[in-house]
Order: C-alpha cells, then sequence, then structure tokens
C-alpha cells in the first residue's frame, strides 16, 4: 500500500502561545491529512507536541493530562502518531522513550528521522538537533543500516546561561 508522502513544514510546526486558534486547526489538518479521525485524546495530546520546546515521555503527558486520559488511551495515541510519521521515538539510555514531531518528510510506516537529539543532564530535556544529521558510520562487509540513532548527553544551550 503506497501512501502520498506528507510535507510537514520545516518551521512552522512549532507554535507561539498567541497563536491558539491557529494551532487548533494545524491539529485537525494534521489528523486529517492522516486519515485519522479527530477525537479529543488525539486532539490534546498533538497539542502537547506542537506547544513543546522538547521531547516527551509518556510520563509527561500523563502529568499535563491529568486524569482525562488513562495510560492506555495515551499509548494508543503514541503508537499510532508514531505509525502515521506524525512523531518519532527517541531511544535513551534511562529507557524512558521519549516521543518527538517529525519535521522531516515522514508518513506512515517511513520515517526519515536521521538527526541527532540532545538530552540535557541538567534539566532532563531532551531536544531534536533538526539541522544536525547523524554521521554515516561504515560497517562491515554484510550487515545493512536500518537505521541509527545518535543521543548526545551533556548540557543545553539555556542551562548553560
Ligand atoms: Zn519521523
Ligand atoms: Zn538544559
Ligand atoms: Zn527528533
Amino acid at each position: 500500500m503506497k501512501k502520498t508522502a506528507v510535507v510537514l513544514p520545516m518551521v512552522s510546526l512549532r507554535t507561539t502561545p498567541n497563536s491558539v486558534m491557529e494551532t487548533q486547526e494545524r491539529i485537525v489538518d494534521i489528523l486529517k491529512k492522516n486519515s485519522l479521525s479527530v477525537t479529543d485524546s488525539r486532539k490534546k495530546i498533538l497539542r502537547y507536541f506542537l506547544e513543546s520546546d522538547g521531547a516527551l515521555a509518556h510520563a509527561d503527558i500523563e502529568h499535563q493530562s491529568g486524569t482525562e486520559f488513562d495510560r492506555v488511551t495515551i499509548y494508543r495515541t503514541l503508537q499510532t502518531f508514531v505509525d502515521k510519521g506524525i512523531i518519532h521515538t527517541i531511544p535513551t539510555a534511562d529507557n524512558a522513550v521519549r516521543y518527538a514531531l517529525c519535521k522531516d518528510d515522514c508518513y506512515a510506516g517511513h520515517h526519515h528521522d536521521d538527526h541527532v537529539h540532545f538530552m540535557c543532564d541538567q534539566c532532563g530535556t531532551t531536544y531534536c538537533l533538526d539541522h544536525i544529521t547523524v554521521p554515516g558510520i561504515s560497517l562491515p562487509a554484510g550487515f545493512k543500516a536500518q537505521q541509527t540513532d545518535l543521543v548526545v548527553s551533556g548540557i543545553c544551550s539555556k542551562c548553560n546561561n
């Protein structure tokens, strides 16, 4: 089954706080483009990503939503977004998978997130370094890379001030 690539704009996915209406429209637009029905949980969880500076863990979403959604709903929603190429996962050393919006040319069943991730030891924020590509590594004969993840840890620019 071949799907048309959903090209998400490079910068405009992130929003400023005063563009609430615009965010709402963008959320519905993203869901519709991915042939997802517009449900409360999908709208809310997508909004967290659009309004967040860094990546989100399952626990962050649970904290933000309070008792509104149960764990299973959050898991299912995140999984649907990953399957659709809306968000990607970031494996981290503490075993708490983080999720972040895809800004690359991702679509259902096909992710192109080849950027480096940065995890701040001080504030715990995980960032997508969108413009820094994971360097290619040469593998032994017969090995074929499917995906390469690179997570750099250290102090982020906010904490470094
Ligand atoms: Zn992706
Ligand atoms: Zn930091
Ligand atoms: Zn990322």
